[in-house]
């Protein structure tokens, strides 16, 4: 007797309690949403990327450096290396440090070579 009051009880606060928990998760998933778009979070190895494809066509005159071809370069080869992801408050400073790692250094411009190959075989451009 004591246990089915109790249950019931309790069923009832759990129906109260899913009420507040829906209310609160559509306003946060809302809230959530515009704390994403503020969030200020890049893949460090874009700017290293960028860096070294610049350090590479003074070396290495592309065929064709219309924009279309040297982003489809930086996109192929970004692909290839793993992404590391920072926050930027933090971002520059271990950027800098990735940069002057030199087994990534070696690893970036070994995909940033494939890359150039790939797009100047088969370029996009018109
Ligand atoms: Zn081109």
């Amino acid at each position: 007797m004591e246990s089915t009051r109790i249950r019931g009880k309790n069923k009832g606060s759990r129906e109260i309690y899913s009420t507040i928990q829906l209310k609160f998760s559509l306003l946060s998933s809302k809230e959530f949403f515009y704390r994403g778009v503020n969030m200020s979070v890049t893949n460090a190895m874009e700017s290293i990327v960028k860096h070294f494809f610049a350090e590479f066509q003074e070396n290495y005159p592309l065929k064709c450096d219309c924009s279309q071809c040297k982003d489809d370069i930086i996109a192929i080869a970004l692909n290839r290396v793993p992404s590391k992801y920072v926050s930027t408050e933090v971002g520059e400073v271990y950027i800098k440090t990735l940069m002057m790692d030199k087994q990534i250094e070696s690893d970036v411009i070994k995909e940033i070579t494939n890359a150039v190959m790939v797009v100047e075989k088969n370029p996009r451009h018109n």
